[in-house]
């Protein structure tokens, strides 16, 4: 199924590339970028991360794992990890290793597939490559050195400068939007390629033609995109406060350097908003996902966070509200039920999908959804979606229901351990079984291992136990399942 996709540049809903499935060299490049790690990424952040790898677990999905090429870059050095490092009397490189583990951590709990270290670039491992392009810049005579030894790119040299956010269109309307933030620049649209070295920077400077200092935020991801992908690449996505002046600023720099195209594609996902309003500190609205973690204290669940940050389509904006995460719960809950009754079904059925290669029709609505523009509402709505159908093809429909839960992410307990066939019918109509105490799952372990050993006297007498403290265990072939007795 082809993937296609709004491209905020051209502003229209268009195919993305496929690579050629015959050329092993040919990959489809992704440059998404990454966060600051100065501090925990909060809840919009991620909505961002997540809506990039359902994209990045749909192309590799449809082209193959590794005819897809993701790269997350980590900015480790700018104003804003450079007061962190200042302010804490720590080393920059303690503080940005920190942080970048924090977001790691939050990025498994978010089940976001991992990036390999070697496409997680960080600006600090890439400064000879930024050096290197400024230094193209300089001698096409698209840069200037200021007298204080910072290097700013001459927006004036860039005739397109502006197409992919409408600048020219939007200063018109509000006056300017440049900000006047050196004194050194010739127009008020430059932008620093290269800042030179202040007392406030420390130690974290770095040599250059133009003298000791370090990059631009900038230039940053259009050295590493063209180190890692090259100098033209398929996609490039973030959340749509990067798009001006970021994403602008990447283009003139790239296409300057490079005389080439910088990205075919262009993607931005929207603001989220919480309890109906912008996040913000002062609001106190702000959440991370150790704040959402301790509002839902046990009931937390973080696949029920990834569940409530892909309601709305990516292109719109999304209002969340903690309550939104019961709702999640519950949805997640009845998605287990589904699970579980699929597989038993179908193991009961002993049915194989009809065709292995194509495992049914069912539930493609959702990869159906997400590959035209990215629909997450109307994905989730296939996925919920309670077809009533004669078809059974069990096991086809289980292969597809897996499936779209993997392109989702969205993780879902099985609330039972595979039972017996005898048991089949019973456990399809199961509500999910309350989670067991300890000391019960303990003694369950016990009884189990005993049946192993074939000591039945010994299980028989767990049971026993297990039945006066008010539980039942049924027992399958590859496990067990612990219910408390109805009274
Ligand atoms: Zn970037």
């Amino acid at each position: 199924m082809p993937i296609k996709l709004f491209d905020s540049l051209t502003r229209e809903i268009r195919e993305l590339r496929r690579p050629d499935p015959n050329n092993p060299k040919d990959v489809f490049s992704f440059y998404n970028c990454g966060p600051t790690v100065y501090a925990p990424a909060h809840i919009g952040n991620f909505r961002t991360f997540i809506v990039n790898d359902v994209l990045r677990r749909l192309l590799e999905l449809e082209y193959g794992p590794d005819k897809v090429r993701y790269v997350r870059n980590l900015t480790d050095v700018d104003d804003k990890t450079i007061k962190r490092s200042r302010d804490e009397g720590r080393p920059l490189a303690d503080v940005t290793k920190q942080w970048t583990q924090k977001f790691h951590d939050d990025c498994a709990r978010l089940n976001c597939l991992p990036v390999s270290e070697k496409f997680e670039p960080t600006a600090t491992g890439y400064i000879r490559e930024q050096v290197d392009m400024i230094d193209v810049l300089m001698k096409k005579g698209n840069a200037y050195r200021a007298p204080d030894g910072s290097v700013y790119f001459k927006v004036s040299s860039f005739p397109n400068y502006g197409t992919l956010s409408r600048v020219k269109e939007r200063e018109l309307k509000s006056g300017s939007a440049f900000a006047a933030d050196a004194d050194e620049k010739e127009d008020l649209s430059d932008f620093a390629l290269w800042k030179a070295h202040k007392a406030d920077d420390g130690d974290n400077a770095w040599d250059s033609p133009w003298g000791r200092g370090r990059p631009g935020w900038h230039i940053e991801c259009s050295a590493m995109s063209k180190a890692l992908l090259g100098d033209t690449i398929d996609l490039h996505t973030g959340g749509v406060d990067l798009l001006f002046p970021h994403h602008e600023n990447e283009i003139a720099q790239s296409e300057c350097c490079n005389g080439t195209k910088f990205s075919r594609h262009w993607y931005h996902s929207e603001h989220l908003l919480v309890d109906g309003k912008k996040m913000s500190k002062s609001l106190g609205n702000l959440y991370t996902l150790d704040d959402l973690q301790n509002i839902m204290m046990l009931t937390f669940n973080p696949s029920a966070v990834r569940l409530a940050l892909i309601q709305a389509h990516p292109r719109k904006q999304l209002n969340f509200v903690t309550d939104s995460l019961f709702d999640a719960n519950n949805a997640l809950s009845g998605l287990s039920h589904r699970y579980d009754a699929l597989k038993t079904w179908a193991k009961d059925s002993n049915s194989k999908p009809r065709s292995s290669a194509e495992p049914s029709a069912h539930y493609d609505g959702v990869i159906e959804a997400l590959s035209n523009d990215l629909n997450l509402p109307a994905a989730l709505a296939a996925l919920f979606e309670q077809k009533r159908d004669q078809d059974s093809d069990h096991a086809g429909k289980l292969l597809a229901f897996e499936r779209a839960l993997r392109v989702l992410g969205l993780k879902i307990k099985s609330a039972i351990h595979l039972p017996d066939d005898e048991l089949a019918a019973d456990v399809a109509v199961l509500i999910t079984a309350p989670t067991a105490p300890l000391n019960i799952t303990a003694l369950a372990e016990k009884r189990w291992a005993a049946k192993q050993a074939k000591d039945f006297a010994g299980a028989d007498a767990l049971r026993k136990e297990l039945t006066i403290a008010g539980w039942s265990m049924l027992d399958g072939k590859d496990g067990y399942k612990l219910e408390p007795i109805k009274k």
